[in-house]
């Protein structure tokens, strides 16, 4: 926790800041007033990528903001506001001192800046942007909902699962390489688990590994939990999806970069999705 920030009562009358519930603030490198957002928009239509706001260029695609991102604003469990750098330049001095693009939390009359523009300029894209929100909002204590799906029995997801989906999702098999439906397979899409339906993995980062199993060298953030594999005699890390504990396969270091990791994936646990 970088800042800890308290403003007056009397800035509680701000339009900004009301007294409530806790709030995720966002807090745009750009100018409020109707020709500033008029500008502002048409920047984010036309070329967000090149708009002096990190922010913006992660969130922001054609035309609006990146399905991705509105849907995981939408399913965080505390309210999202989104502003600009003139309306809180007028505050407190030491909020006015914060670089912007930020991020802050305002729990009561307490404000307290979570990623730094520093951060926030750092981070390459929108899936480290979230994984890192998802970070600091744990930190503070805002416990994600998850897991959903792993209170469904074992004789459920029998009668929901094909048998060999079951084999593999729930008793942890594997396919044989070289057979899966997705291992040469380059549309452009997401990739679901084939148990609950959750995303898992983007078409982005599939690659040919050769191994005989689709290879990613990225997860989407925070879908996919690891775990130590030591059976047949090998050190392993096995991957589960993280909602529903379905067998996925395992990640191994030998991948290409960015990330040098290349998760290994049976094609039966996952769905594909030409929709991005
Ligand atoms: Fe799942």
């Amino acid at each position: 926790m970088k800042y800890k920030l308290y403003i007056s009562m009397l800035l509680l009358s701000s339009t900004i800041f009301s007294v409530g519930d806790k709030e995720l603030i966002f807090i745009y490198n750009a100018k409020s007033g109707l020709v500033n957002e008029m500008i502002d928009f048409a920047h984010k239509i036309v070329s967000p990528g090149t708009y002096d706001c990190n922010l913006c260029a992660m969130s922001y695609g054609t035309f609006t903001k990146k399905k991705r991102w509105s849907d995981y604003i939408n399913s965080l469990p505390i309210k999202s506001t989104f502003t600009y750098k003139d309306k809180v330049s007028a505050l407190e001095k030491e909020l006015s001192n914060l670089k912007f693009p930020t991020i802050i939390i305002r729990d009561g009359v307490e404000l307290n800046e979570i990623i730094s523009r520093d951060e926030i300029n750092s981070i390459k894209n929108l899936n480290q942007l979230i994984s890192l929100l998802n970070e600091r909002l744990d930190e503070n204590g805002m416990k994600l909902k998850k897991g959903k799906d792993k209170n469904v029995t074992e004789q459920e997801w029998e009668k929901k699962l094909t048998p060999e989906e079951f084999h593999i999702l729930r008793e942890k098999g594997t396919e044989k390489p070289f057979t899966g439906e997705y291992d040469k397979f380059d549309k452009e899409g997401m990739y679901k688990c084939a148990g609950c339906g959750t995303e898992l993995f983007s078409s982005d980062t599939k690659y040919d590994s050769g191994c005989g199993w689709p290879a990613f060298y990225e997860a989407l953030p925070d879908k996919i939990e690891e775990t130590a594999d030591n059976t047949f005699g090998m050190k392993r890390i096995e991957i589960t999806c993280e909602n529903c504990g379905g067998h996925l396969g395992h990640v191994f270091n030998d991948g290409p970069q960015p990330s040098g990791l290349r998760y290994c994936v049976n094609s039966i646990s996952l769905d594909f999705n030409s929709e991005k």
